[in-house]
């Protein structure tokens, strides 16, 4: 099996973490509940974890936001990530409140004291800072100079900030460089990439809704994961967050990274087909998401050529004609009716967790 050989960056901890080095690629998301709500943000915090996000991040509008962030750090299962813009001060409470890492914008903290001043402190403390440059908030000298939020746009106003930052002697940085246009995006990181070795934070901006959302993050964060780019992925989505973690599992999955989780490979159906298989296999989508088995399964339509692929996975299951066949590590188990095939799928995944794998991790 081929494998990504991936470029060894300066690691930096966040919490218990490490983003950068040679450690496995970081999924993060972000809460979209107010902080101030701490039961709905706490309850969200869990369920991202829980799906495999190993960082969350916290949007920090306000003073009324930062006050529940010191409570959330302690009860968080997984290091807490603050974002603020346009307010130095915030970043500088969510320091002391105990935030694992600080996500800024330079380009709209309130100017390079501000920024210094911040570093500084960050540094004390040991908590890396992330600066976020973005193609919608570059400075204007450059985007005059670029002719536009370039790829070289962007990387000439992260250095900038960098140099900075090095002048002060201050290196726990994560960098990102965010268009909501893959190709910049993928130029942007490129090119820095050549230059420093800074750990990257990997993302589209504004990918939009659900599927081309996914689609954007599978591209763009997919090519420079497998270019060997990328320390940290977060998948941009107008959707539920726990998403965005389920994708970038499967982005890193597809691309032999990341942690185990089952990979469902189905047909795409045709005029032999016996049962809605669409539907059938939305709900093994869905009960699969409960696993973290590396197991191959397959939920084939007919007895033509299903059986060949459900063979070939670990555990396959075969809408026959009257009745579904189920295949486990090559060789039909049972056979079962067309209404129970989820059952049996369910019944052979359990099977699995408790005769081959043991239980599930976190029990
Ligand atoms: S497995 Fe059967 S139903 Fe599915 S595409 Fe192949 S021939 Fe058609």
């Amino acid at each position: 099996m081929e494998t990504i050989k991936r470029k060894e960056t300066r690691p930096v901890r966040v919490g218990g973490v490490t983003i950068g080095g040679a450690a496995p690629v970081v999924v993060q998301s972000m809460t979209n509940t107010r902080t101030t709500d701490s039961a709905a943000t706490l309850d969200q915090i869990n369920q991202l974890a829980e799906a495999g996000c190993d960082l969350v991040r916290l949007a920090i509008p306000n003073r009324e936001a930062i006050k529940p962030f010191a409570e959330l750090v302690l009860k968080s299962p997984v290091p807490l990530i603050a974002d603020i813009h346009f307010d130095a001060r915030l970043a500088h409470e969510a320091l002391e409140s105990g935030a694992s890492k600080i996500r800024i914008n330079p380009g709209n903290i309130g100017g390079k004291e501000k920024l210094l001043g911040l570093a500084r402190r960050a540094d004390q403390l040991k908590v890396p800072i992330r600066i976020g440059v973005n193609a919608g908030s570059l400075e204007k000298n450059i985007m005059v100079k670029h002719g536009g939020p370039t790829a070289e746009a962007l990387v000439e106003s992260v250095l900038g900030y960098l140099d900075a930052l090095e002048d002060i002697g201050f290196s726990r940085v994560v960098v990102s460089l965010k268009a909501s246009e893959v190709l910049t995006t993928i130029k942007a990181y490129r090119l820095f990439s050549e230059q420093k070795p800074y750990p990257l934070h990997l993302g589209v901006t504004a990918a939009g809704p659900l599927r081309t959302g996914l689609i954007k993050g599978a591209v763009g964060i997919g090519t420079l994961l497998a270019e060997g780019l990328g320390d940290t992925i977060r998948v941009s989505l107008t959707a539920h967050p726990v998403e965005e973690v389920r994708v970038a599992q499967q982005i890193l999955h597809s691309l032999g990274m990341g942690r185990p989780v089952p990979e469902l490979i189905s047909c795409p159906t045709c005029g032999r087909c016996s049962v809605d298989l669409v539907a059938l296999v939305e709900q093994a989508e869905d009960l699969l998401k409960n696993y973290r088995l590396p197991l191959k399964v397959a939920v084939m339509g007919c007895a033509v050529n299903g059986p060949g692929e459900a063979r070939e996975a670990d555990i396959g299951v075969c809408a026959g004609k009257k009745q579904g066949i189920v295949f486990s590590h090559g060789k039909v188990t049972r056979t079962v009716g067309l209404d129970r095939l989820l059952d049996a799928l369910k019944e052979e995944l359990d099977f699995r967790v408790t005769h081959d794998h043991g239980p599930e991790e976190g029990e």
